[in-house]
């Protein structure tokens, strides 16, 4: 096996020359021709130039958008021929995989083997289960309740919700994009996206794939550039109609005041600390390494990442001198090298943000027992996966989103009271319940305040299952039918016969 991954000629040309935009079906370059950098998070160093959106040229993505709907460019297409378009996205997302695979891992610092072989595949399946729904999407009849001694038809109409900004993080650039592009072309929607400023990669190359797949002009959007400027723009613009958001919190808040303008449809994903429950009666084992792949993989960088751990008192040492075998065994490196577990994370600033979380914690009393150090042998955003015990509700190390590799432990004795310990935080994404009694299982997941609960696992996606926030976790959910109707709108028409 290859020791280190050697990127191709065909991805050093495209790092080469400058990601741009696409308006309208044509590739452009900013209008006052602003570009900003790409950097590879493994090496620190600069691997490409992408344009960097004006209002300008966001006006121009946004007409575009709108002229699109309008004119019915995509509605105007049979549900088939819609269908056939999404599939065939997903056909060349596999045909390319490796390259979309490089740019993923140069881009966002993703090993290669599981960018290669879960965000293709994934973001593929992503295109096709969209794609079967292009010709599933129907309303349904009614009977007046009330009116007396009249006959009428009645029937409602799930109809797309016009033109879409679909706002995208950096920690799956790929994955994120297609959660949001696929259902919201399902639905009809024109689509403008904006992915994060450190990783515009992928999105190009799918941007590519989706006009070679037969996408009418107009309909994809790709802006580049600031989330403050170009995005926060997106989001107050009267010709939007629905903004779709994955990232912060604070951010996610920002978005509901700069969408109420025109009162455009919002739906946020946004952050977590999802708890991980682990009874003295579970399969231990299990627990310890699904618990461990929880919180390392993609480096924390997960917004489902289960970052608090809770251990029945009887089995805790067990359990946390386990998982910190395990961060202490991970082999953390560049995401070219085929030998790293976990790779760095997304950017100098964040790196640092996440090391004065730990150091905090410290001074809050916290004590390490895995990790919480910098790899200073790379040049590129390396910390260790790192585990804390000594810690409680009071302290921003239990409280506040980390989004790194770091894992806060308490134990737990009263099993009465643990669904409450659970759900003392202000997010409720996700959660994860370890134990082998059926009944204990079901009855903490029906208390537990999150939008996905899991049972003997943590963090299994798929397309078919909705996931999204329960309170400050965010609004709506992806995935499923559920995301889908999220780009519609309901009509309901009423007849007198
Ligand atoms: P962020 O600022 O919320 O960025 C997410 C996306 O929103 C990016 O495309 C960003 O563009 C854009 N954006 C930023 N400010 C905006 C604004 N005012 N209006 C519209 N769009 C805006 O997230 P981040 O700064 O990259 O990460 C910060 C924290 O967010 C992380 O540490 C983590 O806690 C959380 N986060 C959560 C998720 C998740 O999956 N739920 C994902 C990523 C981050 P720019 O790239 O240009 O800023
Ligand atoms: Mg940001």
């Amino acid at each position: 096996m290859k020791q280190s991954y050697e990127i191709s000629q065909e991805v050093q040309a495209r790092l080469a020359s400058l990601q741009h935009l696409l308006l309208d079906g044509r590739w452009q370059t900013a209008s006052d021709g602003a570009v900003t950098s790409v950097f590879d998070p493994s090496s620190g160093r600069q691997i490409s130039e992408a344009a960097a959106a004006s209002e300008a040229d966001a006006e121009l993505a946004i007409a575009a958008a709108r002229r699109s709907f309008d004119n019915a460019s995509w509605t105007g297409l049979t549900p088939s021929a819609r269908a056939k378009v999404l599939w065939r996205v997903a056909d060349l997302l596999e045909e390319h995989g490796d390259e979309i695979a490089e740019l993923e891992m140069l881009d966002a610092g993703k090993p290669y083997v599981g960018a290669r072989h879960g965000e293709i595949p994934f973001a593929a399946d992503c295109f096709r289960y969209y794609a079967g729904w292009c010709t599933k999407i129907e309303g349904s009849t009614k009977q007046l309740s009330t009116v007396p001694d009249q006959d009428f038809h009645i029937y409602t109409l799930r109809e797309p919700v016009g033109v879409a900004a679909l706002i995208v993080p950096w920690n799956g650039p790929l994955v994120q994009a297609a959660w949001k592009i696929a259902p919201a072309l399902a639905a009809g929607c024109s689509v403008i996206v904006k992915p994060a400023t450190q990783t515009p990669l992928s999105t190009v190359r799918l941007g590519e794939l989706l006009i070679e797949a037969g996408i009418p002009d107009g309909v994809f959007n790709i802006l580049l550039g600031s989330g403050r400027m170009v995005g926060d723009y997106l989001a107050r613009h009267p010709g939007v109609d629905k903004v779709s958001f994955t990232g912060s919190t604070e951010v996610g808040k920002n978005i509901i005041s700069a969408a109420k303008g025109n009162l455009k449809k919002v739906s946020l994903e946004l952050g977590g600390k999802s708890p991980m429950i682990v009874f003295d009666d579970a399969n231990l084992d299990e627990a310890i390494s699904g618990a461990a792949n929880a919180i390392f993989s993609n480096a924390g960088q997960v917004c489902v990442a289960g970052s608090r751990l809770y251990v029945q008192d009887t089995v805790y040492d067990r359990v946390v001198q386990g998982i910190a075998k395990i961060a202490q065994q991970m082999r953390v490196g560049p995401a070219y090298d085929v030998d790293s577990d976990m790779g760095p994370l997304i950017s100098k600033a964040h790196l640092q943000d996440v090391k004065k979380h730990i150091e905090k914690g410290i001074a809050e009393g916290a004590t390490i027992v895995a990790g919480g150090e910098l790899l200073q042998n790379h040049t590129g955003y390396f910390l260790q996966p790192t585990v804390c015990v000594g810690v409680n509700h009071s302290m921003s190390l239990v409280k506040e989103e980390i989004f790194g590799p770091v894992l806060v432990c308490m134990p737990f004795s009263n099993t009465d009271d643990i669904s409450a310990m659970a759900n003392d935080s202000e997010f409720g994404l996700a959660a994860s319940i370890w134990t082998r009694d059926i009944g204990k299982a079901h009855k903490t997941a029906a208390a537990i305040r999150a939008g996905i609960v899991w049972i003997n696992t943590h963090g299994v996606p798929d397309m078919a299952v909705p996931f999204g926030g329960y309170k400050q976790s965010g609004w709506g959910r992806e995935n499923g039918y559920e995301s889908l109707l999220q780009y519609t709108e309901l009509k309901s028409v009423v007849t007198k016969l």
